[in-house]
């Protein structure tokens, strides 16, 4: 089989290795651009409040957790993390421990308080602590991963695709190339080149903030939407949901307003006195969403195929993902 894979972020990266350990010959074009995998906070964890989401978050983690190579790869950091939610998360509880037995526990509103410095819970608050869970580098991933394939047979290509055809064939400065599959995995430009099913573009931000935050964890609340990890001396990653949606992957410009909130629901969360400086960086990025949000191999017909949608969370599932869509396409 000789397939083609449109774009070197973590999703192309991880499905080109897949592919080629699996004996298909491969194509990659990964173009040197900035992009979400360069861009992205990293954090890996099992639990997500949907059982099947964190069932497959914890099958990747799983993964990462025993493979000396892949863990090398993701320079993968365990620092544990916490997710804020609701009572009533048992079904995805049992997944994480299903993949990582010992990992999660549940806490109440005041261990949360105790242990990480959680204030102003709502009384039906409940936390899942996972010890192994940490950050993910998709950056350095996907650029051992790319340097592995180009010594192991595969073709990777600095060219950026103009038109993805049906029949399997692309277009490039260099002329057309045709394939058996041709697999579109350009994260955010995806719509462009290829339509069939609905994809879009979202912002995703986060700043550095300089805050007294007492949570050594990575953590998620999903009370407030804030998420964050402790970064460099003394300084804390925050992030929340954006609602820039359809932006141009090319053109986008940080959202301060954004960034103001984020600095007002950390200070109430965790306590922090009035006048806490605002941001010392912000990075502005986007991702490729779709619903239901996830990572996975959509044909689009004409022997193209989608491999998408990581929607803010490929980092976590792209390990899982990648190994299911090479053994889809290779059986299709
Ligand atoms: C700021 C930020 C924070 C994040 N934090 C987390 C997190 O904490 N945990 C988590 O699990 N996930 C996180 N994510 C999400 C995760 O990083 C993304 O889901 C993932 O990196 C997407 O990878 P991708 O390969 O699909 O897309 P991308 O990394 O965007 O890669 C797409 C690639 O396609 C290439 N391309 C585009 N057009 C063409 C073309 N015409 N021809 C050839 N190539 C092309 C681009 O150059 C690019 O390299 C975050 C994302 C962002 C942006």
């Amino acid at each position: 089989m000789r397939a083609a894979v449109v774009g070197g972020g973590v999703a192309g990266a991880a499905l080109a290795w897949r592919l080629r350990t699996a004996g298909v010959d491969v194509t990659v074009y990964a173009p040197d651009a900035a992009d979400a995998s360069g861009a992205s906070g990293g954090l890996v964890r099992g639990f997500e409040v949907d059982a099947e989401a964190a069932g497959q978050a914890a099958e990747s983690l799983a993964e990462l957790r025993s493979d000396e190579r892949v863990r090398d790869w993701a320079g993968y950091r365990e620092t544990g993390s916490v997710y804020v939610t609701a009572e009533g998360v048992t079904p995805s509880v049992d997944a994480v421990e299903a993949a990582l037995p010992g990992s999660a526990s549940v806490v109440d509103g005041a261990e949360l308080a105790r242990r990480f410095g959680f204030r102003d819970l709502p009384a039906d608050a409940a936390g899942v602590v996972e010890r192994h869970a940490g950050h993910f580098s998709p950056a350095r991933f996907r650029e051992r991963a790319l340097r592995w394939l180009a010594g192991s047979g595969g073709d990777v290509r600095a060219e950026r695709v103009a038109e993805v055809r049906a029949g399997a064939a692309v277009r490039t400065e260099g002329g057309v190339a045709a394939f058996d599959a041709v697999v579109v995995a350009a994260g955010a430009w995806t719509p462009r080149l290829v339509g069939g099913e609905p994809l879009r573009a979202k912002q995703i931000q986060y700043g550095l903030y300089r805050l007294p935050i007492p949570c050594a964890a990575s953590f998620v609340d999903d009370r407030t939407g804030l998420y964050g990890r402790p970064d460099r001396d003394g300084a804390f990653l925050l992030g929340m949901g954006c609602d820039r949606w359809d932006v141009d992957p090319d053109a986008v410009t940080p959202d301060h307003d954004l960034a103001g909130r984020v600095l007002d629901a950390a200070r109430r969360r965790f306590g922090v006195a009035d006048g806490a400086a605002g941001p010392e960086r912000v990075v502005a990025s986007f991702d490729c969403y779709r619903s239901p949000a996830g990572l996975r191999l959509v044909d689009v017909g004409g022997g193209v195929f989608t491999f998408t949608g990581g929607s803010g969370g490929a980092a976590k599932t792209v390990l899982a993902a990648s190994r299911r869509a090479a053994a889809e396409l290779v059986a299709s």
